[in-house]
Protein backbone atom coordinates (compact mmCIF):
# COMPACT_ATOMS: atom_id res chain seq x y z
CA UNK A 1 0.00 0.00 0.00
CA UNK A 2 0.95 3.57 -0.83
CA UNK A 3 0.28 6.82 1.33
CA UNK A 4 1.75 10.50 1.11
CA UNK A 5 1.86 12.57 4.09
CA UNK A 6 2.07 16.14 4.50
CA UNK A 7 4.49 18.38 6.73
CA UNK A 8 5.31 21.94 6.78
CA UNK A 9 8.91 23.18 6.21
CA UNK A 10 10.94 25.25 8.34
CA UNK A 11 13.34 27.06 6.29
CA UNK A 12 15.81 30.11 6.82
CA UNK A 13 15.04 33.03 4.77
CA UNK A 14 17.74 32.53 2.64
CA UNK A 15 17.06 29.16 1.96
CA UNK A 16 13.30 29.66 1.18
CA UNK A 17 14.89 32.12 -1.65
CA UNK A 18 17.27 29.31 -2.74
CA UNK A 19 13.99 27.15 -2.65
CA UNK A 20 12.12 29.84 -4.87
CA UNK A 21 14.86 29.77 -7.16
CA UNK A 22 15.26 26.21 -7.77
CA UNK A 23 11.59 25.98 -8.56
CA UNK A 24 11.83 28.92 -11.08
CA UNK A 25 14.82 26.92 -12.73
CA UNK A 26 13.01 23.39 -12.77
CA UNK A 27 10.06 25.42 -14.54
CA UNK A 28 12.84 26.71 -17.05
CA UNK A 29 14.47 23.29 -17.85
CA UNK A 30 10.82 21.78 -18.25
CA UNK A 31 9.91 24.02 -20.75
CA UNK A 32 13.09 23.47 -22.81
CA UNK A 33 11.87 19.49 -22.43
CA UNK A 34 8.02 20.49 -23.26
CA UNK A 35 9.37 22.80 -25.94
CA UNK A 36 11.52 20.00 -27.90
CA UNK A 37 8.68 17.57 -27.50
CA UNK A 38 5.65 19.52 -29.16
CA UNK A 39 8.02 21.27 -31.96
CA UNK A 40 8.96 17.30 -32.76
CA UNK A 41 6.07 15.77 -31.39
CA UNK A 42 7.49 13.07 -29.16
CA UNK A 43 7.78 12.32 -25.37
CA UNK A 44 9.96 9.84 -25.80
CA UNK A 45 12.34 10.38 -22.95
CA UNK A 46 15.43 8.94 -24.05
CA UNK A 47 14.99 11.40 -26.89
CA UNK A 48 14.15 14.33 -25.09
CA UNK A 49 17.46 13.75 -22.99
CA UNK A 50 19.83 13.12 -26.08
CA UNK A 51 18.12 16.29 -27.38
CA UNK A 52 18.03 18.98 -24.57
CA UNK A 53 20.21 18.09 -21.92
CA UNK A 54 23.00 19.45 -22.73
CA UNK A 55 21.59 22.37 -23.82
CA UNK A 56 19.64 22.69 -20.22
CA UNK A 57 22.72 22.49 -18.22
CA UNK A 58 24.37 25.10 -19.95
CA UNK A 59 21.64 27.83 -19.88
CA UNK A 60 20.83 26.30 -16.38
CA UNK A 61 24.26 25.16 -14.35
CA UNK A 62 22.98 25.80 -11.33
CA UNK A 63 20.40 23.22 -11.00
CA UNK A 64 21.21 19.88 -10.31
CA UNK A 65 21.41 17.00 -13.01
CA UNK A 66 18.71 15.25 -11.08
CA UNK A 67 16.67 17.95 -11.26
CA UNK A 68 16.96 18.71 -14.90
CA UNK A 69 16.23 14.89 -15.70
CA UNK A 70 12.99 15.18 -13.22
CA UNK A 71 11.99 18.48 -15.11
CA UNK A 72 12.53 16.24 -18.24
CA UNK A 73 10.59 13.48 -16.86
CA UNK A 74 7.32 15.56 -15.69
CA UNK A 75 7.60 17.26 -19.03
CA UNK A 76 7.05 13.74 -21.16
CA UNK A 77 4.35 12.95 -18.60
CA UNK A 78 2.83 16.15 -19.86
CA UNK A 79 3.51 15.82 -23.22
CA UNK A 80 2.03 12.48 -23.25
CA UNK A 81 -1.13 13.25 -21.23
CA UNK A 82 -2.41 15.95 -23.93
CA UNK A 83 -0.75 13.46 -26.77
CA UNK A 84 1.27 16.55 -27.91
CA UNK A 85 -1.83 18.58 -29.09
CA UNK A 86 -0.41 21.60 -26.66
CA UNK A 87 2.48 23.03 -25.35
CA UNK A 88 2.54 22.07 -21.69
CA UNK A 89 3.05 25.12 -19.21
CA UNK A 90 4.16 25.27 -15.74
CA UNK A 91 3.55 27.78 -13.18
CA UNK A 92 7.53 29.35 -11.83
CA UNK A 93 6.34 27.58 -8.72
CA UNK A 94 4.85 24.61 -9.46
CA UNK A 95 5.95 21.56 -7.13
CA UNK A 96 8.79 19.97 -8.14
CA UNK A 97 9.48 15.87 -7.78
CA UNK A 98 12.68 14.80 -5.84
CA UNK A 99 14.31 11.06 -6.27
CA UNK A 100 16.33 10.08 -3.41
CA UNK A 101 19.31 11.49 -5.05
CA UNK A 102 18.88 14.82 -4.60
CA UNK A 103 16.77 14.51 -1.25
CA UNK A 104 17.42 13.05 2.47
CA UNK A 105 14.55 12.91 4.77
CA UNK A 106 14.78 11.46 8.09
CA UNK A 107 11.18 11.51 9.40
CA UNK A 108 12.71 10.23 12.83
CA UNK A 109 13.69 13.99 13.67
CA UNK A 110 12.22 16.08 11.38
CA UNK A 111 14.92 16.89 8.95
CA UNK A 112 15.14 17.13 5.20
CA UNK A 113 18.44 18.11 3.43
CA UNK A 114 17.22 19.63 0.15
CA UNK A 115 19.21 19.83 -2.90
CA UNK A 116 19.10 23.72 -4.51
CA UNK A 117 20.15 25.96 -7.12
CA UNK A 118 22.60 26.86 -4.11
CA UNK A 119 23.58 23.31 -3.02
CA UNK A 120 21.70 21.04 -0.13
CA UNK A 121 19.86 23.29 2.03
CA UNK A 122 18.91 21.85 5.48
CA UNK A 123 15.24 22.04 6.78
CA UNK A 124 13.26 21.12 9.73
CA UNK A 125 9.63 19.40 10.37
CA UNK A 126 7.71 18.29 12.73
CA UNK A 127 6.71 14.95 12.87
CA UNK A 128 3.26 14.19 14.67
CA UNK A 129 3.84 11.69 17.19
CA UNK A 130 1.10 8.90 15.28
CA UNK A 131 3.44 9.28 12.37
CA UNK A 132 5.71 7.35 14.28
CA UNK A 133 3.89 4.16 12.28
CA UNK A 134 5.36 5.45 9.58
CA UNK A 135 9.20 4.95 10.44
CA UNK A 136 8.93 0.98 9.21
CA UNK A 137 8.07 2.07 5.54
CA UNK A 138 9.71 3.00 2.65
CA UNK A 139 10.70 5.94 0.84
CA UNK A 140 9.44 5.77 -2.60
CA UNK A 141 9.58 9.53 -3.43
CA UNK A 142 9.23 13.46 -2.23
CA UNK A 143 7.39 16.55 -3.39
CA UNK A 144 8.54 20.57 -2.75
CA UNK A 145 5.21 22.38 -3.24
CA UNK A 146 4.85 26.35 -2.23
CA UNK A 147 1.89 27.63 -0.68
CA UNK A 148 1.16 31.35 -2.17
CA UNK A 149 -1.51 31.95 0.26
CA UNK A 150 0.67 31.38 3.24
CA UNK A 151 3.65 31.71 1.66
CA UNK A 152 4.76 28.41 2.89
CA UNK A 153 6.92 25.09 1.68
CA UNK A 154 5.69 22.04 2.15
CA UNK A 155 7.10 18.45 1.76
CA UNK A 156 5.06 15.30 0.47
CA UNK A 157 6.71 11.94 1.10
CA UNK A 158 5.44 8.90 -0.61
CA UNK A 159 5.88 6.10 1.24
CA UNK A 160 5.64 2.38 0.60
CA UNK A 161 4.61 -0.57 2.55
CA UNK A 162 3.93 -4.45 2.03
CA UNK A 163 -0.01 -5.33 1.94
CA UNK A 164 -0.52 -7.49 5.28
CA UNK A 165 -2.47 -10.35 4.16
CA UNK A 166 -6.39 -9.52 4.84
CA UNK A 167 -8.15 -11.35 7.93
CA UNK A 168 -10.58 -14.40 7.36
CA UNK A 169 -12.66 -13.98 10.21
CA UNK A 170 -15.10 -11.14 10.05
CA UNK A 171 -16.37 -9.86 13.07
CA UNK A 172 -18.71 -6.79 12.89
CA UNK A 173 -18.23 -3.24 15.05
CA UNK A 174 -20.80 -1.21 14.52
CA UNK A 175 -19.46 2.42 15.36
CA UNK A 176 -21.83 5.59 16.59
CA UNK A 177 -20.20 9.05 15.90
CA UNK A 178 -21.73 11.95 17.96
CA UNK A 179 -20.98 15.47 19.70
CA UNK A 180 -21.67 13.98 23.15
CA UNK A 181 -20.27 10.48 23.21
CA UNK A 182 -17.58 10.79 20.45
CA UNK A 183 -18.03 7.09 19.61
CA UNK A 184 -20.34 4.87 20.65
CA UNK A 185 -19.75 1.00 20.07
CA UNK A 186 -21.87 -2.15 19.75
CA UNK A 187 -20.18 -3.75 21.98
CA UNK A 188 -20.78 -1.26 24.90
CA UNK A 189 -17.93 1.08 24.66
CA UNK A 190 -18.36 5.02 24.59
CA UNK A 191 -15.35 6.63 24.23
CA UNK A 192 -15.91 9.96 25.96
CA UNK A 193 -13.61 10.54 28.90
CA UNK A 194 -14.24 13.88 31.67
CA UNK A 195 -10.71 15.20 30.33
CA UNK A 196 -12.37 15.45 26.70
CA UNK A 197 -15.66 16.58 28.07
CA UNK A 198 -14.07 19.36 29.99
CA UNK A 199 -12.01 20.81 27.40
CA UNK A 200 -14.26 20.67 24.48
CA UNK A 201 -16.87 22.49 27.28
CA UNK A 202 -13.85 25.00 27.71
CA UNK A 203 -13.54 26.03 24.05
CA UNK A 204 -17.46 26.24 23.48
CA UNK A 205 -17.16 28.56 26.00
CA UNK A 206 -14.38 30.63 25.50
CA UNK A 207 -15.26 30.78 21.70
CA UNK A 208 -18.62 32.08 22.58
CA UNK A 209 -17.07 34.86 24.99
CA UNK A 210 -14.21 35.55 22.14
CA UNK A 211 -17.00 35.70 19.46
CA UNK A 212 -19.23 38.39 21.31
CA UNK A 213 -16.14 40.90 21.87
CA UNK A 214 -15.86 40.91 18.15
CA UNK A 215 -12.28 42.86 18.25
CA UNK A 216 -9.67 42.14 16.00
CA UNK A 217 -7.34 40.75 18.80
CA UNK A 218 -10.43 38.62 19.82
CA UNK A 219 -10.82 37.26 16.31
CA UNK A 220 -6.81 36.61 16.07
CA UNK A 221 -7.56 34.90 19.89
CA UNK A 222 -10.27 32.76 18.17
CA UNK A 223 -8.28 31.90 14.99
CA UNK A 224 -5.11 30.76 17.38
CA UNK A 225 -7.83 28.86 19.47
CA UNK A 226 -9.36 26.96 16.61
CA UNK A 227 -5.69 25.58 15.53
CA UNK A 228 -5.18 24.72 19.24
CA UNK A 229 -8.80 23.00 19.12
CA UNK A 230 -8.06 21.13 15.69
CA UNK A 231 -5.30 19.56 16.86
CA UNK A 232 -6.75 18.60 20.13
CA UNK A 233 -9.45 16.64 18.16
CA UNK A 234 -7.37 15.09 15.58
CA UNK A 235 -4.92 13.35 19.13
CA UNK A 236 -8.60 12.45 20.34
CA UNK A 237 -9.71 10.84 16.75
CA UNK A 238 -5.98 8.87 16.75
CA UNK A 239 -6.14 7.77 20.32
CA UNK A 240 -9.91 6.41 19.81
CA UNK A 241 -9.36 4.93 16.47
CA UNK A 242 -6.12 3.40 17.37
CA UNK A 243 -7.95 1.70 20.27
CA UNK A 244 -10.64 0.56 18.17
CA UNK A 245 -8.85 -0.93 15.64
CA UNK A 246 -7.09 -3.25 18.10
CA UNK A 247 -9.71 -4.75 19.45
CA UNK A 248 -10.96 -7.93 18.88
CA UNK A 249 -13.21 -7.15 16.06
CA UNK A 250 -12.13 -6.96 12.16
CA UNK A 251 -14.87 -4.91 10.62
CA UNK A 252 -15.46 -1.69 11.50
CA UNK A 253 -19.06 -0.41 10.15
CA UNK A 254 -20.22 3.52 10.09
CA UNK A 255 -22.59 5.13 9.21
CA UNK A 256 -21.92 6.82 5.08
CA UNK A 257 -22.67 10.68 6.76
CA UNK A 258 -21.43 11.70 2.77
CA UNK A 259 -25.17 10.46 1.69
CA UNK A 260 -27.26 12.36 4.34
CA UNK A 261 -27.50 15.83 6.14
CA UNK A 262 -24.84 15.21 9.14
CA UNK A 263 -26.41 17.67 11.59
CA UNK A 264 -29.69 18.67 12.61
CA UNK A 265 -28.13 18.94 15.71
CA UNK A 266 -28.53 22.26 17.26
CA UNK A 267 -25.25 24.22 17.30
CA UNK A 268 -23.58 27.23 15.67
CA UNK A 269 -21.85 26.89 12.34
CA UNK A 270 -18.58 26.97 13.65
CA UNK A 271 -19.33 23.82 15.95
CA UNK A 272 -21.25 22.49 12.94
CA UNK A 273 -18.33 22.64 10.57
CA UNK A 274 -16.11 21.32 13.16
CA UNK A 275 -18.12 18.27 14.25
CA UNK A 276 -18.65 17.58 10.76
CA UNK A 277 -14.58 17.68 9.69
CA UNK A 278 -13.79 15.43 13.06
CA UNK A 279 -16.75 12.64 12.38
CA UNK A 280 -14.83 12.78 9.05
CA UNK A 281 -11.45 12.59 10.46
CA UNK A 282 -12.24 9.66 12.57
CA UNK A 283 -13.64 7.62 9.84
CA UNK A 284 -10.14 8.58 7.65
CA UNK A 285 -7.88 7.77 11.08
CA UNK A 286 -10.13 4.07 11.81
CA UNK A 287 -9.83 3.34 7.71
CA UNK A 288 -5.80 3.48 7.52
CA UNK A 289 -4.88 1.85 10.58
CA UNK A 290 -7.63 -1.11 9.69
CA UNK A 291 -6.23 -1.57 6.28
CA UNK A 292 -2.28 -1.89 7.77
CA UNK A 293 -3.76 -4.58 10.11
CA UNK A 294 -5.32 -6.15 7.56
CA UNK A 295 -8.69 -5.12 8.54
CA UNK A 296 -11.89 -2.98 6.86
CA UNK A 297 -14.04 -0.03 7.48
CA UNK A 298 -17.68 -0.58 5.99
CA UNK A 299 -19.72 2.57 5.13
CA UNK A 300 -23.57 1.53 5.66
CA UNK A 301 -26.76 3.17 5.27
CA UNK A 302 -27.10 6.20 7.78
CA UNK A 303 -31.31 6.87 7.57
CA UNK A 304 -33.38 5.94 11.04
CA UNK A 305 -29.91 4.30 13.01
CA UNK A 306 -31.34 6.29 15.56
CA UNK A 307 -35.12 5.59 15.48
CA UNK A 308 -35.17 1.52 14.53
CA UNK A 309 -35.29 -0.60 17.12
CA UNK A 310 -32.04 -3.03 17.35
CA UNK A 311 -34.44 -5.35 19.18
CA UNK A 312 -37.13 -5.96 17.19
CA UNK A 313 -36.41 -3.49 14.00
CA UNK A 314 -39.58 -1.42 14.75
CA UNK A 315 -38.93 2.23 13.09
CA UNK A 316 -39.88 5.41 15.09
CA UNK A 317 -39.21 9.23 15.04
CA UNK A 318 -40.63 8.77 19.08
CA UNK A 319 -38.56 5.69 20.00
CA UNK A 320 -35.97 8.01 20.85
CA UNK A 321 -36.02 10.93 23.36
CA UNK A 322 -32.84 12.64 23.49
CA UNK A 323 -30.10 9.91 24.93
CA UNK A 324 -32.77 7.50 25.89
CA UNK A 325 -34.37 5.11 23.23
CA UNK A 326 -37.40 3.08 24.62
CA UNK A 327 -39.30 0.98 22.08
CA UNK A 328 -43.26 2.42 21.41
CA UNK A 329 -43.22 -1.81 20.16
CA UNK A 330 -41.74 -3.93 21.90
CA UNK A 331 -40.28 -1.83 25.20
CA UNK A 332 -37.06 -2.58 24.57
CA UNK A 333 -35.18 0.56 26.13
CA UNK A 334 -31.22 1.31 26.36
CA UNK A 335 -28.77 4.26 25.51
CA UNK A 336 -29.80 5.76 22.51
CA UNK A 337 -26.04 5.82 20.76
CA UNK A 338 -25.90 2.40 21.97
CA UNK A 339 -29.20 1.14 20.43
CA UNK A 340 -27.83 3.31 17.17
CA UNK A 341 -24.12 1.73 16.83
CA UNK A 342 -25.75 -1.74 17.47
CA UNK A 343 -28.06 -0.91 14.30
CA UNK A 344 -25.08 0.10 12.49
CA UNK A 345 -23.10 -3.21 13.37
CA UNK A 346 -26.82 -5.04 12.09
CA UNK A 347 -26.73 -2.85 9.07
CA UNK A 348 -22.63 -3.88 8.60
CA UNK A 349 -23.36 -7.92 8.80
CA UNK A 350 -25.63 -7.54 5.90
CA UNK A 351 -23.67 -5.68 3.54
CA UNK A 352 -20.41 -7.77 4.25
CA UNK A 353 -20.69 -9.40 0.70
CA UNK A 354 -19.51 -5.72 -0.22
CA UNK A 355 -16.13 -5.78 1.33
CA UNK A 356 -13.80 -7.76 -1.32
CA UNK A 357 -15.01 -5.37 -4.01
CA UNK A 358 -14.74 -2.11 -2.01
CA UNK A 359 -13.37 0.91 -3.78
CA UNK A 360 -9.58 1.63 -2.73
CA UNK A 361 -9.55 4.31 0.41
CA UNK A 362 -8.09 7.72 -0.64
CA UNK A 363 -5.01 7.53 0.14
CA UNK A 364 -3.31 11.27 1.63
CA UNK A 365 -3.14 12.05 5.10
CA UNK A 366 -3.05 15.47 6.01
CA UNK A 367 -2.73 17.05 9.95
ZN1 LIG B 1 -38.66 -2.92 19.65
Amino acid sequence: MLRTITFKLRLTNQDREALSKTMRAYAEAFSISAKWGYDNQSWNRVDNHNATYKLTRQSIPDLPSSLVQGARDCACEALKAVKCETLPERKPLSAMRYNQRVITVNLIHGLASIASTNGRIKATFFVPSHYRDYLSWTIKSSTISYDRRNKTFYLHVSLEYNDPEKVANLEVLGIDRGIVNIAVCSDNTFYNSKQIKNRRARYAYLRKELQSKGTKSAKRKLKRMSGEERRFVTDVNHCISKQIVNSEYTVFALEDLSKIRVQKRRGKEFDRKLNNWSFYQLEQFLGYKAEALGKHVLLVDARYTSQKCSNCGHTYKGNREGSAFRCRKCGFELHADLNASRNIAQAGISCLSRLPSQPAKCDTIST
